[in-house]
C-alpha cells in the first residue's frame, strides 16, 4: 500500500454507530483530513466561521471524532492541543513542534525489538501500540539558524 492516498470511510463509521453525518459535521472532518499539519480546536472554528460553523460546534464536533477513533490528539512543541487525522494502516505521524507539520511514517516493524522485549519480561501478550515523534522540521531548523545572535 505504498501509493495508496490515505482515506478514511468517515461516512460508514457516523453510519456503523447511528450518528448523523451532518453538512458541518462533515466540512470539520475535511479540515482535519486535508491539513498538511496539526491544527487547534480554534484554527478549525476560525477557518471554517465563513462556512457558518461555530466555535462550540467544532469544539463538540472535535471532541466526537476523537471518540470515534477519526482524529487524533497531539501537542506542538509548546503544548498546545492539536488534532490530526489518525494514521492508516500501521503507520505513525513526525509532528515538528515548531510549525505542527505532519509526515507520516510506515511503521512496520518498528518497535518489534521493544515489544518482543517487554513480553519476554512482563508476560504480556502485545497486539499494539499508539507512537507519535516529535522533532523540528528542516525549514524551521533553517529558520531557527537564520535568527541566531537576537
Ligand atoms: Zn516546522
Ligand atoms: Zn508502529
Amino acid at each position: 500500500m505504498a501509493d495508496a492516498q490515505p482515506t478514511h470511510d468517515i461516512e460508514a463509521v457516523f453510519r456503523g454507530k447511528g450518528i448523523p453525518f451532518t453538512r458541518q459535521r462533515r466540512l470539520i472532518w475535511g479540515y482535519f483530513a486535508g491539513a498538511d499539519r496539526a491544527a487547534t480546536i480554534g484554527e478549525a472554528a476560525e477557518a471554517l466561521r465563513g462556512d457558518g460553523v461555530g466555535q462550540a460546534t467544532v469544539y463538540r464536533t472535535v471532541t466526537l471524532l476523537g471518540d470515534l477513533g477519526l482524529l487524533a490528539r497531539v501537542q506542538d512543541g509548546r503544548g498546545e492541543i492539536c488534532f490530526i487525522a489518525p494514521p492508516i494502516g500501521h503507520s505513525h505521524p513526525l509532528i515538528c513542534g515548531v510549525c505542527r507539520r505532519v509526515v507520516r511514517f510506515d511503521g512496520d516493524g518498528d518497535v518489534a525489538d521493544l515489544e518482543a522485549r517487554l513480553a519476554a519480561t512482563t508476560g504480556f501478550s502485545i497486539y499494539g501500540h499508539h507512537l507519535e515523534v516529535y522533532g523540528i522540521c528542516p525549514e524551521c531548523r533553517a529558520a531557527r539558524e537564520g535568527d541566531h545572535g537576537e
